[in-house]
């Protein structure tokens, strides 16, 4: 009886259930068969994959690797060590791009599975290591916390503010990073093209928590969202410093709650500063 329950009921509800997400997110479809698809070519950079697009040419390819490398290396800087394991998809036409990231906006976008596996999509302006080192930002935290607390717990403003810390498009790399000499001469022209951003008064922190306040709007909101988003993150990490990033997260992964731990981590560092000071008038 049971097993023809199962059989009736059961069965194909488990048939169904993976075949409805993949028709609801056909992108994840994309991604999951890119392996087999004769359209790619597979590189490796240590355990990643990297899918690129047959028809680059021999100079996007190597520019396409050299950003990848670059901002591996910026990501290793900024969170200490790199976790992600995201595979990168390089889709230099539109057409390619807008099947393996939804709608085929912006120069790159995360296609996160409930499962674990992530893809980061990139597209014809992509090629880019601020556009890949932001990705991989996403991915990062994505890895650290687990996909349910992200989409649960942490606002998009959080998400993205951090994404651009590592994006010099929208923020300085002083902000966190000493300047070196790597960062002051960059190989590639497009690089440090600050984007410049609409006059409006900036939004609230509050009407920028889900994906919908932050993307939901026209050109102007979804950039003044990114600056707001920006500039939170960057004062917040002025004061509790590079550290403050895997703390943060070290401390979500372990059950606390995000709005708690990020006001937290901000007054425990801002006590230690004014401890300081007062011990050195006191000298
Ligand atoms: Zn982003």
């Amino acid at each position: 009886m049971r097993g023809n329950v199962f059989v009736r009921y059961g069965l194909p509800l488990l048939v169904a259930l993976p075949i409805t997400f993949l028709v609801l997110y056909p992108q994840v479809f994309w991604c999951l068969m890119v392996g087999s698809s004769a359209n790619f070519r597979l590189f490796t950079n240590g355990t990643t994959s990297l899918y690129i697009h047959r028809t680059v040419s021999a100079k996007q390819q190597l520019q396409f690797r050299q950003h990848t490398q670059a901002a591996f290396d910026r990501i290793r800087r900024f969170w200490g060590d790199r976790r992600g394991q995201a595979i990168l998809i390089y889709c230099p036409a539109q057409s390619d791009y807008e099947r393996y990231c939804a709608g085929g906006e912006g120069a790159g976008c995360s296609v996160g599975t409930p499962w674990g596996t992530s893809y980061l999509i990139l597209g014809p302006e992509g090629n880019n290591t601020n556009v890949i080192a932001h990705e991989l930002c996403h991915d990062e935290l994505f890895t650290r916390i687990g996909w349910w607390r992200v989409k649960r717990q942490i606002p998009q403003w959080f998400n993205e503010g951090l994404a651009l810390m590592v994006d010099y498009r929208f923020s300085n790399p002083a902000v966190w990073e000493q300047p070196d000499r790597s960062e002051q001469t960059p190989s590639f022209s497009e690089e440090n093209t600050t984007l410049p951003f609409p006059q409006r008064p900036l939004l609230k922190l509050t009407e920028l928590e889900t994906t919908r306040d932050f993307f939901g709007g026209d050109y102007v909101h979804t950039m003044l969202a990114y600056q707001t988003a920006a500039d939170e993150v960057a004062r917040w990490l002025a004061v509790v410093g590079r550290a403050g990033v895997p703390a943060l997260t070290d401390a979500i992964h372990a059950g606390q709650e995000f709005e708690e731990t990020y006001r937290q981590l901000e007054r425990t560092k801002r006590k230690s500063l004014n401890q300081k000071k007062k011990t050195k008038k006191a000298e």
